[in-house]
């Protein structure tokens, strides 16, 4: 049997890459870049003005100069004007180009305007270079902005947006077909006996790696009947860039799975994990190097193993950097006599001091879907203790 770590450091082993896809930059929030940004040129371009007011040389103010001759108007999108002669001002705009010549604002508020002149308030102090955004003082032209492997969330949008990226490469999502096995499962629209149960784990499989946004999904669902099995995970694995089945990976007689996929060629990199929920997970990777994750059917197992084995697979493989791991604080002791590792839903709340606290949620076995709604996600309390102490750190895992 594996244990959680090597169970994980396999599956990272064995992932590649799905390639990428160009999309317009509206579709590509959330996406994982697949390119390295650079500015297209300095940020901010110009000597940008921050106020409305008036631009004037610091050397006037200097001089003792407190009434300034207007000599024209400029708003942020027009060319620079500029100061001919000592004594000169330009009426400004926020987001205007600094005038030639100037190189201070004395902000609007501070100014009475008479005709032609702008006289400045005796309460103003001016000092060499107030509200100017220099020219190339956020980055300079061709400095790199973005790296590859970046999520892109609203803040990266905007700079490539700043950057003139109508379009940007980023990881293509694989095509991932989810499969459930079980003869007692029924779906959604069908009518149901009161020996079946519809299926749910598909539905959880798909919402995890949509929200995520780490895949496209097909929902299939198969029979415990090992011949129509065996064709039918054949066709899906032709047609798709990995595999995760539930379902059908422990030790009943109808549990197909582990030899139909050996039959299909794929080749087993582990069956079983050191941990609960989620001991009968199967992992392999068929002959052209597709992933096949088979997971076992209990729901609380199917999502505990897609969160802390398929999610992160589905990270690496789209080349996202990883995250830091998170840490949480368990709010209340908690008794595991099994020696394995213990996947135990939460709630986390934060704290006065700032520290996320963990409200145990255990689940009532394995089935027990109805007990993780509410719940954000996790923690991992390692195996080799009994009792694992309020006050400890332990890692969360987020839905
Ligand atoms: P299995 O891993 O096939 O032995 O299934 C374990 C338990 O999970 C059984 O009680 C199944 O009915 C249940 N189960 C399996 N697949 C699903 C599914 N797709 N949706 C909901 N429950 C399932
Ligand atoms: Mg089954």
């Amino acid at each position: 049997m594996t244990e959680v770590a090597d169970a994980e450091r396999l599956i990272l082993e064995h992932m590649t890459p799905f390639g990428s896809q160009t999309l317009p930059l509206a579709d590509a929030v959330d996406a994982v870049l697949d390119e390295a940004i650079c500015a297209e040129r300095d940020q901010p371009p110009f000597d940008r003005v921050t106020m409305d007011g008036i631009a004037i040389a610091y050397r006037d103010w200097q001089a003792g100069t407190r009434t300034f001759e207007i000599t024209g108007t400029q708003g942020a999108g027009a060319p620079a004007l500029s100061l001919a002669n000592a004594g000169q001002c330009v009426e400004i705009m926020t987001g205007a180009v600094l005038p030639g010549g100037a190189d201070s604002i004395i902000p609007v508020e501070r100014i009475t305007r008479t005709q032609d002149e702008a006289q400045v308030d005796d309460s103003a102090d001016v000092s060499l270079g107030q509200f100017v955004h220099p020219r190339g003082s956020d980055s300079k032209a061709g400095s790199p902005l973005l790296q590859p492997g970046t999520r892109l969330g609203p803040p990266e949008i905007a700079v490539l947006a700043s950057a003139g990226y109508a379009e940007v490469r980023v990881a293509a999502l694989p095509l991932v077909a989810v499969i459930s096995t079980g003869n007692e499962l029924v779906d959604l629209e069908e009518p149901i006996a009161a020996y079946q149960i519809r299926s749910s784990n598909d539905r959880a499989i798909e919402a995890s790696l949509t929200r995520h946004r780490v895949a496209r999904v097909t929902r299939s669902r198969l029979r415990d009947e090992r011949d129509k099995m065996l064709e039918a995970i054949r066709e899906l694995h032709d047609r798709s860039d990995m595999l995760i089945l539930s379902g059908g990976v422990s030790m009943g007689q109808y549990d197909f799975v582990p030899s139909v996929l050996e039959e299909l060629s794929v080749k087993l990199v582990f069956h079983r994990i050191e941990q609960r929920p989620g001991r009968p997970m199967w992992f392999g990777l068929s002959r052209d190097a597709k992933p096949v994750f088979a997971l076992p059917g209990n729901p609380v197992s199917t999502m505990v193993c897609l969160r802390r084995y398929v999610l992160p697979a589905l990270q690496q493989a789209l080349g996202l950097r990883p995250a830091s791991a998170e840490r949480v604080t368990l709010a209340a002791d908690v008794e595991f006599s099994a020696d394995l590792t213990y996947f135990l839903p939460v709630v986390v709340t934060w704290n006065d001091a700032g520290v996320g606290m963990a409200d145990p949620r255990p689940t009532n076995t394995s089935g027990d879907i109805i007990a993780l709604t509410g719940t954000d996600g996790f923690v991992e309390l390692s195996r080799g203790q009994d009792l694992y102490s309020r006050g400890t750190a332990v890692r969360l895992f987020r839905w």
